[in-house]
């Protein structure tokens, strides 16, 4: 592997990024996006872009960081990196595959992002829960929980 080639594909440049973030390049967004996934090097370079542009209002991407997630009785809690949001993955008592996810805001950013527009996908880029923060959070059924990549996840807020 070489410094340009990844699992994920060739880096992004930092134009790239900053055009996805602002919401331009469409065409480009999922493979970038999928990258950042995998890609902690880029992630900061991401992140870096974010912090520059606070007022942004095109996209912002978090991905729990790889040692915040804590299991308790079944429920999975997984911290992003930069701390903004909690997933909480809470199997179903009753239905053995279903299950509810929470996309929970850090209380320092409920005033800010209450209202944005959330969609959480696992790793494969499967779509898991989509819509309005309500109440500093986003909360949605979900089928097959089980079949969900929960090693990594990314959600995408604008
Ligand atoms: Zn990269």
């Amino acid at each position: 592997m070489n410094d340009k080639q990844h699992d994920g594909g060739v880096h992004p440049s930092i134009s790239e990024m900053y055009a996805i973030l602002v919401g331009e390049q469409q065409g480009k967004r999922e493979s970038i996006i999928k990258h950042l996934v995998d890609c902690p090097k880029c992630l900061e370079i991401f992140n870096s872009l974010l912090d520059m542009r606070k007022e942004a209002h095109g996209l912002d991407i978090a991905v729990p960081k790889l040692a915040g997630t804590r299991a308790h009785q079944g429920v999975l809690r997984i911290d992003t990196e930069g701390g903004k949001y909690t997933i909480i993955v809470r199997p179903s008592l009753k239905a053995a595959q279903g299950g509810v996810i929470t996309v929970a805001l850090a209380p320092e950013y409920q005033e800010e992002l209450e209202g944005a527009w959330i969609l959480l996908k696992d790793r494969k880029g499967r779509p898991l829960i989509e819509g309005r923060i309500v109440n500093g959070q986003v909360s949605q059924r979900v089928e097959e929980i089980d079949t969900i990549d929960a090693e990594r996840f990314v959600i995408e807020c604008k």
